[in-house]
């Protein structure tokens, strides 16, 4: 039986465990606060900061919502950052990508205090997580670490593929499964838009994560019998729905069940779990500044 990994249960459960974190930081008498920098009229990006707000505040994080007007200049989003730097009651910065055009993306990553960046994509914390010196890890990779050793998927030893060489996905997971840690010690195979014969390496794959962007690109022909398939692909293809479209995944879920031993559904799979890192993370920063330990694992 192909086992369907459900993302929603298990980010349910990471909220619990940061739930109980918030509590014990307000027992300290410290409130976690997140600071959401929104700087774009894409209607995907509004509703993505608008849920993790929301997520915020069911756990109790305080949040602090930004917005800039997407023509405004650059240096208003560089001086925001750096305001938010300097202000002490706020634990994380999390600035909506993409930004505009004429704005420098790399230089709003490098200008996060790399203490409050809590998604983990300031050229510091990226260096640590490849030196092993882990402060964040990156919210989706880190949210399909913790679906794996959910549902028994032991990684060591394991021969994983990755599709895939963003800053924000395929390379932060290639990092995090080679470690000498949980979750890591597994033999990793990085895939990208340049890779001779894809089918090939994928079917070597006992861990599988398909992080391309291309629509069930991955079909059950670039699947061995027993692989764990993890779906990191949220893609917006035509449909004959009211939306005039529907979300799917970069892994063919229908023809590619029929051979693993476990996948994650698009949508309910990884995208909840890196919402809930996402807490995870926050809760992290705001321990790590205040020096109230909490128990997160
Ligand atoms: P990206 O466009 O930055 O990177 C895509 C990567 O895939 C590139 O490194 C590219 O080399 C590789 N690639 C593209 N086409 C390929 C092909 N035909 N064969 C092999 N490799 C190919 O995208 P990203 O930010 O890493 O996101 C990837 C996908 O994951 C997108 O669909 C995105 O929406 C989704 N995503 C989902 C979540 C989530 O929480 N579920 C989080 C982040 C991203």
């Amino acid at each position: 039986m192909t086992e369907i990994i459900d993302g929603n249960a298990v980010a349910e459960s990471v909220r619990a465990d940061v739930s109980e974190a918030v509590d014990e930081l307000e027992a300290a008498g410290v409130t976690p606060r997140l600071a959401t920098v929104l700087m774009s009229t894409d209607p995907a990006s509004e509703t993505y900061v608008s849920m993790k707000q929301r997520d915020c505040e069911e756990v109790g994080i305080a949040t602090e919502d930004v917005e800039l007007d997407s023509e405004a200049p650059a240096e208003d989003l560089y001086d925001t950052i750096d305001e938010l730097n300097d202000d002490d009651a706020v634990d994380g910065i999390l600035v909506q990508m993409p930004v505009p055009d004429h704005v420098d993306d790399g230089r709003v990553l490098r200008s996060i205090d790399p203490v409050k960046d809590v998604d983990g994509l300031h050229p510091e914390n990226i260096g640590r997580l490849v030196a092993g010196e882990t402060r964040y890890k990156p919210c989706t990779p880190h949210g399909i670490q913790k679906l794996l050793a959910a549902v028994d998927v032991d990684t060591e030893g394991k021969d994983a593929v990755v599709i895939g060489r963003s800053r924000l996905v395929g390379k932060p997971m290639a990092n995090l499964f080679v470690q000498k840690a949980g979750g890591g010690n597994a033999t990793t195979t990085v895939c990208h838009s340049r890779t001779a014969d894809l089918a090939e390496k994928t079917r070597g794959a006992d861990i599988l994560v398909a992080a391309a962007g291309v629509p069930e690109m991955v079909d059950a022909s670039m699947v061995s019998d027993g692989a764990v398939v993890v779906d990191v692909g949220i893609n917006q293809v035509e449909a004959d729905t009211e939306k005039g479209y529907e979300l799917v995944g970069d892994v063919d879920f229908e023809s590619v069940r029929e051979k693993a031993s476990a996948i994650t559904p698009v949508p309910g799979g990884v995208g909840p779990m890196t919402r809930a890192m996402l807490l995870y993370n926050t809760v992290g920063a705001a321990s790590r500044r205040s020096g109230v330990d909490v128990s997160l694992s």
